[in-house]
């Protein structure tokens, strides 16, 4: 957690943070919450909403405000994206992939150029972008992918299929990671700033998933695509280094939007055991209900203050990546959990679309998927420890 000058561990959030947290709140309630069930069905935010989003400054969280950001730290972006994620999971997830991979990856590995063109326009949401890693062969195993860049004497032509690209109908912008050798290896990729409107980046149908359905994901195919030179972002052959920077903030940031769908499946459980009555009573008189509470409750909490912690660690500029990893698969799996016990508590109700609480649930599914599944995160945590153990 985050230690004061005096090495005193604190809990609260800085103050400037809980205003951050209460004009997210009160958006989220306002502007998410009574159209999220239609927004699922009809698999689309509005671009109204997105743009209000920038306006209030919830896509430039992280964004320094030299470039018309708030200047918050990853800790800040938990704590929006946790709001958010209370009433609804896409819309989370678009903030994720727009700001917590596009821009952060521009923002850590860009140049001055790059930075002064994108970042302020992706920091109002002027500007909205998508992050190309995963490929239909190879989603885990990054590193093998086959999207190839080769040098002209221009620039660069990209070649490759991109999948499952979060944003994919609705950027602007694409950070695209292509083979710039054609040996496998980490220093083998680098990674390409790419306008939506380039000849030959051609977005794909978008996919009908089980959840997060009004985010849009699409594939993105790269047929020639010719960019210039200067498009490349970072140092050559150093584009899957950063993406792995880039994926380690990601995962807390993941972490967190676990924590709000499981938070919303709470809160609308709490609510629903006050409210029905069973044998003359309400619900949340029977002992067995208040065990369940009890035991979601714990898991929320517990899951808020490992992602918190985790944050602090990269805002203090020592990312602890196991703890990263930690946060993120105990975040994501709690949720689950969570929310299967929040549809027992509604009951029958619960197994309809009438409570927001199944669409929580599908919703989280994909946070136990992206960026870096469970089994990887318990490689990754596995691998650190005896790392540590053996050292
Ligand atoms: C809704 C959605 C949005 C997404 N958004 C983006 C995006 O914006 N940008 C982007 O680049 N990608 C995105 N992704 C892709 C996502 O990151 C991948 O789906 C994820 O990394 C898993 O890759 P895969 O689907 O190819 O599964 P695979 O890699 O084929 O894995 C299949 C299963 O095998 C397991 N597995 C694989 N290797 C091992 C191993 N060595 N040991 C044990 N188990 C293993 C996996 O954990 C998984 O359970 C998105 C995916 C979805 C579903």
């Amino acid at each position: 957690m985050m230690m004061s000058t005096n090495e005193t561990m604190t809990f609260n959030l800085p103050d400037e943070l809980t205003g951050f947290r209460d004009v997210t709140r009160s958006f989220a309630a306002e502007k998410i919450a009574p159209y999220a069930r239609e927004w699922d069905e009809k698999k689309w935010i509005p671009d109204e909403v997105i743009a209000e989003m920038g306006r209030t400054g919830l896509l430039g969280v992280t964004m320094p405000e030299e470039y018309g950001g708030a200047g918050q730290g990853l800790l800040g972006m938990t704590v929006v994206v946790e709001e958010i994620a209370r009433w609804c999971g896409a819309t989370a997830l678009m903030i994720a992939a727009h700001s917590g991979l596009c821009s952060t990856h521009i923002r850590l590995a860009g140049n001055d150029a790059q930075k002064k063109e994108w970042l302020p326009k992706l920091a109002n949401g002027e500007v909205i972008g998508a992050w190309c890693l995963s490929e239909p062969e190879c989603g885990t195993d990054a590193e093998a992918l086959s999207t190839r860049a080769e040098k002209t004497s221009s620039g660069w032509v990209l070649n490759g299929r991109k999948f499952w690209i979060t944003n994919g109908q609705r950027a602007g912008v694409f950070v695209v990671t292509a083979r710039t050798k054609p040996e496998r290896g980490a220093r083998t990729i680098s990674a390409f700033i790419v306008k939506r409107d380039t000849p030959g980046l051609i977005i794909g149908e978008r996919e009908d998933k089980m959840g997060m359905r009004a985010s849009d994901t699409t594939p993105v195919n790269l047929e020639n695509c010719e960019i210039p030179e200067e498009n490349l972002c970072g140092e050559l052959h150093e584009g899957y280094i950063d993406a792995l920077r880039v994926l380690d903030r990601g995962r807390v940031t993941i972490g967190s939007l676990s924590v709000g769908l499981a938070r919303g499946c709470l809160e609308e459980a709490v609510k629903y055991a006050a409210e029905r009555q069973s044998f003359g009573v309400p619900l949340h008189s029977h002992q067995a209900i208040q065990l369940k509470l009890a035991d979601m409750d714990t898991q929320v909490e517990a899951a808020r203050l490992l992602v918190r912690q985790a944050a602090c660690t990269h805002d203090a500029g020592r990312p602890d990546k196991q703890l990263s990893s930690i946060a993120k698969l105990f975040a994501s799996e709690m949720a689950s959990r969570v929310g299967w016990e929040s549809i027992q508590i509604h009951g029958g109700a619960g197994y309809t679309k009438d409570v927001c609480v199944e669409r929580l649930v599908r919703d989280n599914k994909l946070c136990e998927i992206g960026e870096g599944s469970s089994e990887v995160q318990r490689m990754l945590i596995a691998r650190a420890e005896c790392k540590r153990h053996s050292a």
